[in-house]
């Protein structure tokens, strides 16, 4: 048997005590396979601020986890690094309800498939350097335009929420 993973965590302290909160907080590289391997978005390492409780046949876990993650930026490409922080509240059962809750064992909890979904779930699928990238350095990438994925109006170009909201601004003030 191989060592036993950082996510497994003994429950049966929580079980003596019904109602009383245990921290999970701690840092730790995410599980094996943790990426985007489409868009090449990896995390590199999990902050948990998590709290653990047992009500009934229940486990309750919630609290945060920030995720640091890597990937390139989708127009110039260039690596960017990031932290997605993440709110969740999940329950875990003896009889877990497939897609809702997750399998509580007897005497231990392993938050490894919670972990798994929360993170694939919250990568960010194309990161972008900057909200303005430019895109790819013409002397770099000399004929490959990569254009966004939606589809653009050419006479109608969508406005940027952020200048019309200037504009509404100006109105009101004049
Ligand atoms: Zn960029």
């Amino acid at each position: 048997m191989s060592k036993a993973s950082p996510y497994i965590v003994d429950i049966t302290p929580l079980k003596r005590q019904p109602g009383k909160q245990r921290p999970f907080d701690t840092t730790l590289p995410p599980p094996k396979g943790v990426a985007l391997e489409t868009a090449e978005v990896a995390a590199t390492g999990l902050s948990f601020d998590l709290q653990l409780e047992v009500a009934g046949d229940e486990l309750i876990a919630q609290g945060s986890v920030a995720i640091a993650w890597r990937g390139p930026c989708r127009r110039c490409l260039e690596d960017q690094d990031g932290v997605t922080s993440v709110d969740l509240q999940e329950i875990f059962q003896k009889r877990p309800v497939e897609g809702e809750t997750y399998f509580l064992d007897e005497d231990q909890v392993d938050l490894e498939p919670m972990v798994r979904e929360v993170v694939l779930l919250n990568l960010p699928v194309a990161p972008l350097c900057r909200e303005d990238c430019a895109g790819p350095d013409p002397d770099r990438f000399p004929t490959s335009v990569v254009p966004d994925p939606e589809p653009v109006d050419e006479t109608a170009p969508p406005a940027d929420p952020r200048w019309a909201a200037l504009s509404e601004l100006t109105f009101d003030d004049e």
